[in-house]
């Protein structure tokens, strides 16, 4: 009963407050009057800036008053602390700038709170009293020496607060002037200091926002659809005017309270005031109907949107949000705008689990490597097998790459894990070499954050001089994509030095035939759901059919993947396909049972090739 009364009266109490529309000083004045802590009646004045509601703001605020039971530090350096933090504090451990900033103005509010308070710091001397002495407690509540000394600080607490905060937000919308100077392409060509301070100022601007409007806070983040095939098509440069028309109509669009930066490449965010949804979908039109064509060439793009309607939120949380929407938007066939939901929260929960966890799963050896075998059809022996990564966790078991790969990809983790891949497979084949094995290629997947420097070649010709076997048993297979100039110079120096090239999921993505004239790969593996469009149609066999004669007539190697139904292997052998890989024949397995696969064919052969009275032995030993 007790407990419910109790509520009953505070949210009376917050009603009357929410209605009331006073300064801040008012606001704290009012809940001092109501009996609240210093603490809470600063912070309190404050928690609508932030978008915090004021039972959160209370409850946070009162652990605050610890210093103040103690007689110690007064509450409102706490409270003033927290509304600095809320509006100046840092979240990204790496923006020493931003935590100086901070330090330095923390430091100013206490030496001018001491100066003004004539260098009273501490509950006991802003009182004369000591609260934490029970007897003193007692004189300073018939005194009433609360509500004599306690509005003083308070008020000498907003005065110093209100004053930073405001030369913070004038200095923050000065340097955001600046940005103006600063040449656009600059950062569209990948100057990363530029593109980096146009980031931090765009997010400055939009705490800025975030702080001071009382409207909603809208994010729109969109990239141009199938960007790569149009550099592949059009040539980089005309990539490069592309974003810079994107960048002069987001000037024209956007004005006082829009923001936009571009975050990289061609992924561009907008932060903007709205009042209802339909302004958002509005301008998303509006920036449509301007991009939509760019010299004759069409341009479509994906957006997602993220509504920050909780204001407290980290302000990356929400670009990750919008982010995620966009993402999204780019796999959906139906619509191109979407808004966050909360499912794709999930992703980010995914991320977070994966960034936390990757650095013990390297050490603690979580990742093991499966292996799955190559046939051929014709003469129904294994010709070589797939090194695929696995993580096995102590506690969520076995976790698939198409979970932590693409993530890895994006920090660029994925190199730890390819290296100890390649070293498992390397370590495999020279395993079998001295356990008298036929030896079996084993091919690894080289992913394209590896295509960026030289490091892979070196840790490559490390690896094949460390074990010592024949280079040509590590094959490398690397996925087609429309970016080939870069591959290609990097496959072209793997080729030199003399690895085999299998071009991986060919047939899935951009299918960009140049790269198979650029690029000197040795082997294509047919992607899985290439086959299996082709199947269902007489134009698609006829394709099948075709890119099967023109790879033997190229005189490249060829492997079919994901094959899984007898059908397929009699089309492909049919077609001139002889190497297959996929669940028809064996799944992805464990080193050991590949081994011991791989040992069992190793003396089928070794009883095909001696007499037949000889084999009758050989099986009875068995
Ligand atoms: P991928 O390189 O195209 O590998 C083939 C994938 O298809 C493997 O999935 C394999 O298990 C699966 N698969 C094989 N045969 C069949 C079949 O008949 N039916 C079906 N439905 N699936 C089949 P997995 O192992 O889950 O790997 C997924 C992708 O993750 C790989 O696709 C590759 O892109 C990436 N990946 C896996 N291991 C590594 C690695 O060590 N390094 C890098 N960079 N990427 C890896
Ligand atoms: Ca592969
Ligand atoms: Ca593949």
């Amino acid at each position: 009963m007790a407990c419910r009364a109790r509520a009953g009266r505070n949210r009376g109490r917050l009603q009357e407050w929410s209605m009331a529309d006073m300064t801040h000083k008012e606001k704290a004045q009012q809940l001092l009057k109501q009996q609240y802590h210093c603490s809470q009646a600063l912070f309190g004045a404050f928690a609508e800036d932030f978008g915090l509601d004021l039972k959160t703001a209370f409850k946070i605020s009162t652990c605050f008053g610890g210093g103040m039971r103690q007689g110690g530090l007064c509450g409102c350096i706490s409270a003033s602390m927290m509304v600095l933090g809320m509006a100046i504090g840092f979240y990204d451990s790496q923006d020493k700038e931003q935590e100086l900033y901070g330090n330095k103005k923390t430091d100013e509010f206490i030496r001018l709170f001491r100066e003004k308070m004539g260098g009273r710091t501490d509950c006991r001397t802003i009182l004369g009293k000591d609260i934490s002495i029970p007897g003193e407690m007692a004189v300073i509540r018939q005194e009433g020496l609360i509500m004599k000394n306690c509005p003083h600080a308070i008020n000498i607490s907003i005065d110093i607060l209100e004053d930073m905060l405001r030369k913070y937000f004038e200095n923050v919308a000065e340097t955001s002037f600046e940005l103006k100077d600063i040449p656009d392409n600059e950062n569209l060509q990948g100057s990363e200091g530029t593109g980096a301070n146009k980031l931090h100022f765009f997010r400055k601007n939009v705490k800025n926002l975030i702080y001071s409007s009382a409207r909603g806070i809208g994010f729109i983040q969109f990239d141009v659809s199938k960007f790569k095939i149009i550099n592949d098509l059009y040539g980089e440069k005309f990539g490069d005017e592309i974003l810079e028309f994107i960048t002069s109509q987001l000037q024209e669009v956007c004005g006082e309270n829009k923001f936009f930066a571009n975050l990289g490449g061609d992924v561009f965010m907008i932060a903007t005031e709205y009042d209802d949804k339909e302004e958002l979908v509005d301008l998303i039109h509006c920036i449509d109907g301007r991009l939509r064509c760019f010299k004759g060439v069409k341009l479509c793009f994906s957006y997602g949107v993220y509504l920050a309607e909780d204001k407290s939120m980290e302000l990356r949380q929400m670009e990750d949000r919008a982010s995620m929407a966009r993402q999204a938007a780019k796999k959906n066939i139906l619509a191109n705008v979407l808004f966050y939901k909360d499912q794709f929260k999930e992703y980010l929960y995914n991320r977070k689990f994966i960034e936390e966890n990757m650095q013990a799963a390297i050490a603690e050896r979580q990742f093991i490597m499966y292996l799955q075998p190559k046939y051929s059809i014709e003469k129904g022996e294994i010709v070589g097998a797939e090194a695929l990564v696995r993580w096995r966790h102590p506690d969520k078991g076995m976790i698939y790459p198409n979970f932590f790969i693409p993530i890895i990809e994006e920090n660029g983790f994925i190199k730890k894990v390819d290296y100890y891949i390649w070293a498992e497979a390397c370590r495999f084949i020279k395993r079998c070499m001295d356990e008298g094995l036929i030896p079996c290629p084993v091919s690894v997947n080289v992913s394209r954050y590896h295509l960026r420097d030289d490091e892979c070649i070196r840790i490559l010709k490390d690896l094949i001089g460390s074990t010592g076997i024949p280079r040509q048993l590590l094959e490398l297979e690397i996925t087609e994509t429309a970016e080939d100039q870069q591959i290609s110079k990097k496959a072209l120096m793997l080729k030199k030095e003399g690895f085999t090239l299998l071009m991986d999921d060919f047939g899935s993505g951009y299918s960009s035939l140049n790269i198979l004239l650029e690029t000197p790969f040795d082997v294509i593996k047919l992607d899985k759901k290439f086959i299996e469009n082709m199947m269902v149609s007489s134009k698609g066999r006829l394709i099948l059919e075709h890119v099967i004669a023109m790879a033997n007539r190229l005189g490249l190697g060829l492997l079919a993947e994901g094959v899984e139904t007898k059908e397929q292997v009699d089309l492909l052998r049919s077609f001139g396909c002889d190497q297959v890989q996929g669940y028809y024949y064996a799944k992805p397995m464990p080193e050991e049972e590949f081994f011991s696969l791989l040992k069992k064919e190793n003396h089928l052969r070794d009883i095909r090739m001696v007499p037949v009275e000889d084999q009758n032995m050989a099986a009875s030993a068995m």
